[in-house]
């Protein structure tokens, strides 16, 4: 009850551990995520800004420099122009337009000196923006002779006195930028105005070669300068329409559709994504105004590489934190695993000490139980002993009158031989005297032996005492202490055993049996009208011999089969049986491992006892 009560409270609470481990289990499996989550994204965060940051620095420091190589790429041509306006044959020109040796004298000057300072094209116009003279005066596409009055360098020089316009050349198709310088009159007005084209697509190519992204956008935000060839003649965001007709007009940028670079309308400041020839480029954008062209130089750092740096050590942060709680967990595990080994090996010497105690108590129980059931043994064995030896001083008491028929009988004989002795001593007839004598002594002496053989049939024996009987000698030994009653009542019999059938047994006992079948066979036959006994013996299967008493007494009544080996047990009348025969028989015949069976033959019962040979 006590084990029934303590195990319906220890599964629950059991079940309540386990249960609030698998939730603490879990619980830390979430805490694990989220931290390794938020490792991962501070980490990411971090490293992307101090990457960013450094591109940004980086890319001031190139912007300076580009901006500077730009500059510095203008500045090389700026003075010619002035140079120009104030040389007296430009001059002479302009004063007289028609005049062949001015003109001639101008061209010359001009191509000399073009390439000599290797710009694209230096030429002059009118005030009505007819070119006068040109450095390309005798090449194909020669300016000379044409109008450039619609071309903002043309205007904004004369207007202003000095232009700077970047655009594609209306006659060449070549791009280039037009630097422009008023030339002024005798009377104070602009009598022309010279113009210098250079050519400025070198520094996009030094650009491309050093792997950087520059772009150069005008006042309108179109780029005309850029690393990429792509990004050419773009707007970064859409052109208003006003806008897009003048540069149209202008023909700026040629036949350019003006798509814009960016789809959004967004300050391109920050992260953009410019398209390339093959896919895109992204990167941190920084920008510097040049406001004397009314320019913008924009620098484009890529930021792949600070990407990845920050993804790679976002991943070495996340990697770190599982690492570390894999290494926290494995621990805490192990921890567990030695806790509940040492709570099973506890448990277990526990029960292991109960057990032992419980089996010494058995052990204890059963020696007790042992030496009570040996001693009952003991007790039943002497009581069966004391039994078998009161069975056999009865069936002694049966046969009485026989055995003392036995004796009297000699005696009887021996008195008889004593007064005859006497009568033949006095007559002097010494051999009649010496043959009496010896007879006296064969009878004493058989007297002798029956007394012998009735003291050791009477005395106390046990199975301790067994040996090779001889089957034949017990049952004649039998037979004998009943010799006189079988004379008496004419009983034939037949006695047709085997001198080697031997069995194993204790001889008093195995006599004690056949006695009691014997009689048995002679009560059963007292009023029959044919009196036979027959004891046979034969081997019997299973090394043993079977030996069987057939009498001619009628048999055992169907109705009584199965009680003949009952004790107490009695078909005859008080004084002449106690129904102890049989059933004593049959203990000493199992006692000596063997059977006793009970049938009926032809003329009457046959009791046949089965042994074992002692020869087996
Ligand atoms: P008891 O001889 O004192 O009666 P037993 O145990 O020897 O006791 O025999 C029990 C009974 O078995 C006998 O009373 C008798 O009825 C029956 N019985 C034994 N042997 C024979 C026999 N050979 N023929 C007929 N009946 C027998």
């Amino acid at each position: 009850m006590k084990r029934i009560t303590s195990l319906a409270g220890a599964v629950p609470r059991r079940m309540t551990r386990a249960g609030s481990v698998l939730k603490s289990i879990w619980l830390w499996r979430w805490i694990l995520a989220a931290v390794t989550l938020a490792a991962t994204l501070v980490v990411f965060g971090l490293s992307l800004e101090s990457g960013l940051d450094l591109a940004r620095r980086q890319a001031r420091q190139r912007l300076v420099i580009a901006e500077a190589v730009l500059r510095a790429a203008i500045a090389r041509y700026e003075y010619l122009p002035t140079v120009l306006a104030l040389d007296t044959q430009v001059q002479a020109l302009l004063a007289d337009v028609d005049a062949p040796d001015r003109v001639a004298a101008v061209n010359a000057k001009f191509a000399a000196i073009a390439t000599a300072s290797n710009v694209a094209a230096i030429y002059l116009m009118d005030p009505d923006g007819l070119t006068r003279g040109a450095s390309n005066w005798n090449q194909p596409l020669s300016f000379v002779g044409t109008s450039y009055a619609y071309r903002p360098y043309f205007t904004a020089a004369k207007a202003t006195g000095v232009s700077h316009y970047f655009g594609i050349g209306t006659t060449t198709g070549v791009p280039g930028l037009f630097i422009g310088k008023a030339v002024p009159g005798a009377d104070g007005r602009v009598a022309g105005v010279v113009v210098l084209k250079v050519d400025l697509e070198g520094l996009p190519n030094e650009w491309r070669e050093a792997g950087e992204q520059v772009l150069v956008s005008d006042a309108a935000g179109v780029v005309f300068l850029a690393s990429e060839p792509a990004w050419k003649y773009r707007p970064l965001h859409r052109v208003g329409a006003a806008e897009a007709a003048r540069i149209r007009v202008e023909r700026q940028y040629g036949d350019s559709a003006l798509t814009p670079l960016l789809d959004q309308d967004r300050d391109p400041a920050g992260m953009i994504d410019l398209p390339t020839g093959d896919g895109t480029v992204g990167g941190l954008v920084e920008r510097t105004a040049l406001p004397e062209f009314d320019w913008t130089i924009w620098y484009v750092a890529p930021t792949g590489a600070t990407l990845r740096q920050a993804g790679l050590a976002a991943l070495a942060a996340g990697i770190t934190c599982l690492a570390l709680a894999f290494a926290l967990a494995a621990r805490s595990q192990r921890r567990r695993r030695l806790r509940s080994e040492q709570a099973m090996r506890l448990a277990l010497e526990q029960r292991v000490t109960e057990r032992t105690r419980e089996l010494s108590a058995a052990n204890d129980r059963l020696r007790s139980e042992i030496a009570e059931r040996e001693r009952t043994t003991a007790a039943l064995r002497s009581t069966q002993d004391e039994l078998i030896h009161a069975g056999r001083l009865a069936a002694l008491g049966q046969i009485s009158t026989a055995i003392n028929h036995e004796i009297n009988q000699p005696l009887a004989a021996l008195r008889t031989f004593l007064a005859s002795t006497a009568v033949f001593l006095e007559r002097g007839d010494g051999a009649t005297v010496r043959r009496n004598l010896e007879r006296m002594t064969q009878v004493t002496q058989r007297i002798a032996e029956i007394i012998r053989h009735l003291k050791a049939f009477a005395r106390k024996t046990g199975t301790e005492h067994r040996e090779a009987v001889k089957l034949r000698a017990a049952s004649e030994a039998a037979l004998d202490l009943l010799q006189a009653r079988i004379r008496a009542e004419a009983v034939t019999v037949t006695c047709t055993i085997p001198p080697e059938a031997l069995v194993w047994a204790e001889p008093i006992r195995l006599e004690q049996v056949l006695l009691n079948l014997i009689v048995n066979a002679l009560d059963a036959m007292q009023d029959a009208p044919e009196r036979r006994l027959d004891l046979t013996a034969a081997r019997e299967a299973g090394s043993c011999w079977r030996l069987a008493v057939a009498d001619s007494g009628g048999g055992i009544a169907e109705e009584h089969m199965g009680q003949v080996f009952d004790p107490f047990f009695t078909t005859k009348s008080a004084g002449e049986g106690l129904g102890l025969g049989l059933s004593l028989s049959s203990l000493i015949v199992r006692d000596l491992g063997g059977s006793i069976a009970a049938a009926n033959g032809a003329r009457g019962a046959v009791l046949a006892i089965v042994l074992p040979a002692a020869d087996a």
